[in-house]
């Protein structure tokens, strides 16, 4: 389905907080089934969203190496956290795919039947904008790339994306080292900016037609200087409010002319190799195959399944893996992730939003070990090793 076109909206446009509800309904009326974050065991996931009191109002999160919490925040701000552990792959690249079925229909013959490819008419809501980075690279891999990928492509179709900027950054945040946070005027079709002092409201852009489709449909007013001098306050605080830091320019370089650096013996006595930090990434996109038919032998199915390049089946070649080690396998991850990621796809791997810090279980910090070798490297700009 085309976006819908519009005449005027807008440019930029403030929203009274009680419109989120109104939003929500918009982005309904105009076939869209709305899925942004919502508390569920105690973590900011997402999920489908009906209303506004699904969000997690007044809820804010603690993050460190290994460590989540949410906590209550003694205000109404929808969006005072930072990212969960799930994140747009999950809509656009879920876990598990089918990719066909067969079912027997007698004298050893069988029926192939290939797996639905349509989706729902989507909108994305409350992306972050290193989120809406990880999905720009994510395009650039799975749907510009030179194989396009059939089922990203087809989530990807007419998806809405609403973004909305940080004003609460997590302390396991880089997204400033990357570029891509905290606030961000592009790959949304809504940019949203929560604004806490004064009046509880929302400063609402439509870069994209879509976008101005819905803006234009809801009960806003035009933006004043004050609107978007408060705007610039809320990302400058969160931008002072970044504690992390990575030394990107001279990365590619210095890890791939240490990849015999000592630190990886050392990271490797601490690495579960339990795969989580792949997993919860925007951008990695390791899967395998999995074949499965009932008891009777009657009917199979394949799937298409997340994998990880800390799995010792990922490498599995003829006799043996060729990574048969934790060593090897972290050593894979970060220097694809931010080294020949950017020879193979011309960008980073790596948006900065923390998770593989916060959600691996013994809080591995690849900015610390990245400065790590960095200070204890001889020759960081040495030349990589074939
Ligand atoms: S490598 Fe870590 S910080 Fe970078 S995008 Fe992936 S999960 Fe986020
Ligand atoms: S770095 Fe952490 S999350 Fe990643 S595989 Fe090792 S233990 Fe698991």
């Amino acid at each position: 389905m085309d976006a819908p076109q519009v005449e005027a909206a807008p440019a930029t446009a403030v929203l009274p907080s009680e419109g989120v509800d109104a939003l929500l309904a918009e982005l309904a009326r105009q076939g869209y089934e709305v899925r942004g974050p919502t508390l569920r065991d105690g973590v900011i996931v997402h999920d489908v969203l009906d209303h506004a009191e699904q969000l997690p109002r007044g809820v804010g999160d603690l993050q460190g190496p290994g460590r989540y919490r949410t906590t209550e925040r003694g205000d109404d701000a929808y969006f005072g956290y930072a990212v969960g552990p799930t994140s747009a792959k999950r809509e656009l690249f879920p876990p598990r795919q089918p990719l066909w079925s067969a079912v027997s229909v007698g004298d050893a013959d069988f029926e192939i039947i290939e797996a639905d490819r349509a989706s729902p008419r989507v909108a994305l809501f409350g992306l972050r904008p290193c989120e809406l980075a990880a999905i720009a690279i994510q395009d650039r891999v799975l749907l510009h790339g030179a194989v396009p990928d059939e089922v990203y492509t087809a989530n990807r179709a007419d998806l809405l994306l609403v973004g909305v900027e940080c004003g609460d950054p997590a302390a396991t945040c880089f997204c400033t080292s990357m570029g891509t946070g905290p606030g961000t005027d592009r790959g949304a079709d809504l940019l949203m900016t929560e604004l806490l002092e004064g009046d509880h409201r929302f400063l609402v852009r439509a870069p994209t037609a879509a976008g101005a489709a819905i803006l234009a449909a809801l009960d806003t007013r035009p933006a004043t200087e004050e609107d978007l001098r408060a705007r610039d306050t809320v990302l400058r605080e969160a931008a002072e409010g970044i504690e992390r830091h990575l030394d990107v320019e001279p990365i590619h370089d210095l890890l791939l002319g240490n990849l015999e650096h000592p630190r990886w013996d050392d990271i490797a006595g601490r690495c579960l190799a339990c795969g989580n930090c792949t997993l919860v990434c925007p951008t990695c996109f390791c899967t395998t195959v999995e074949d499965t038919t009932d008891l009777a032998g009657t009917s199979a199915q394949r799937e298409r399944r997340w994998d990880s390049c800390f799995s010792l089946d990922f490498t599995h070649t003829g006799p043996a893996s060729v990574r048969n080690t934790t060593r090897a396998r972290y050593r894979q991850w970060l220097t694809h992730k931010l080294a020949t990621w950017i020879d193979q796809f011309d960008t980073s791997g790596c948006v900065g939003c923390g998770r593989c810090i916060t959600w691996c279980p013994v809080g591995i910090d690849l900015t610390v070990e990245v400065a790590t070798i960095q200070r204890t490297s001889e020759d960081p700009a040495a030349p990589a090793r074939s």
